[in-house]
């Protein structure tokens, strides 16, 4: 069982603000020796985005990394999307307008998979679905790392935190299609109205409606996302394949860097979408609060349990934001080997109320 540390979002008092909590967890799950290089992962969020990690948050984790003796780095990968993280010009471009630059974070912003999402190490997985994955070169060559995790609604997962940020965000171009190839989508030639709205957004050159050339697909379906007729389709279970995938992808950086990884979830402005999405849609629970742990499995579970004793009020659960079940990864990612799913919630009581 693992501890599984909480400051409440509910606070009253300056000293109980998030950096002040942040400090206060740090000690508790930050594997930083002295004169490590620290990869401090955060996804800075898509232009258009204004739900993302605040700056101030990897602030903070920055000037504790250094602190304790290390040397940070801010860092993020390129995406299988059209967006401003296609490669790392424009990821670093983005970010700055985001609010991620050096003079706000104390440390500079590296793309960890180079200019075009290629630079990786290979390292072995033997799963049940995957043999081995590609994790970003920049991540895997740090001495340790602290994930921080903007938790959220995921449309392929349901649910994006700790296991999402290691099992996609870590992995470099050729790491991210292996996750998604398994949702290699077909047009349905009895719906397409030949608008060409998903040929515009594919960023590989796939689609000639009504056909999609499987080759130079990667299965991460932002067409289907864009088509008004509803007539691109995955196949029927990709959505169960994609999350044991990425679950067992997590166990990836876990192993490059020994296990040396602390985890933050920062459960705040909750949104149905991911903050790949060029837009926040409403939250859909209240603010709960910073989430630690030394394991990303306790910790993205324990999150979804905060999350839902809140949708239960309503009747609902996170499975019902998508329609999709985000424990699918979650117990893929532990017979994995990435964590244990059963925790023990350290609530860590606010500065006023102990002073
Ligand atoms: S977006 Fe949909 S309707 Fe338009 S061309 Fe593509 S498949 Fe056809
Ligand atoms: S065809 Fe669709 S799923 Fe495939 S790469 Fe293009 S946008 Fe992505």
């Amino acid at each position: 069982m693992s501890d599984v540390l909480f400051q409440n979002a509910k606070i009253t008092k300056p000293q109980d603000n998030q950096p002040e909590q942040i400090k206060r967890i740090f000690p508790q799950i930050s594997p930083v020796k002295d004169g490590d290089i620290v990869a401090v992962k955060i996804h800075p969020g898509e232009l258009g985005n204004t739900t993302h990690l605040r700056p101030v948050i990897a602030r903070t984790v920055v000037d504790l990394v250094i602190k304790a003796g290390g040397i940070p780095f801010v860092t993020d990968t390129t995406t299988l999307y059209k967006g401003m993280k296609l490669n790392a010009a424009d990821l670093i471009n983005g970010a700055a307008m985001n609010g991620f630059t050096h003079a706000s974070m104390n440390a500079p912003f590296i793309v960890a998979d180079g200019l075009r999402g290629g630079e990786a190490r290979k390292i072995e997985i033997n799963g049940e679905a995957l043999d081995s994955i590609t994790v970003a070169s920049a991540i895997a060559e740090a001495d340790s790392m602290i994930v921080i995790s903007h938790a959220k609604g995921h449309p392929a997962s349901g649910f994006g935190g700790a296991l999402k940020h290691l099992g996609m965000g870590c992995l470099d171009r050729a790491g991210k299609i292996k996750v998604h190839e398994v949702g290699r989508p077909s047009i349905d030639p009895e719906k397409c109205v030949l608008c060409g709205d998903c040929v515009e957004i594919c960023p590989w050159g796939a689609i000639t409606p009504p056909d999609i050339d499987q080759s130079k697909c990667c299965g991460e379906l932002s067409c289907a996302d864009a088509c008004p007729e509803e007539a691109i389709v995955p196949p029927q279970g990709a959505t169960d394949r994609m999350q044991k995938r990425l679950g067992e992808a997590a166990l990836g950086p876990i192993k490059a860097l020994e296990g040396k990884i602390g985890y933050i979830n920062w459960v705040y402005d909750l949104t149905p979408g991911c903050d790949c999405f060029s837009f926040s849609g409403e939250r859909f629970v209240e603010d709960i609060g910073i989430l630690a742990s030394c394991d990303p499995v306790a910790l993205d579970a324990a999150t979804i349990d905060k999350i839902d004793e809140q949708m239960k009020l309503k009747g609902s659960s996170v499975f019902n934001v998508w329609g999709v079940d985000p424990w699918v990864h979650i117990e893929a990612a532990e017979k994995a080997g990435c964590g244990r799913r059963e925790y023990k919630m350290k609530d860590l009581a606010l500065y006023a109320s102990k002073h």
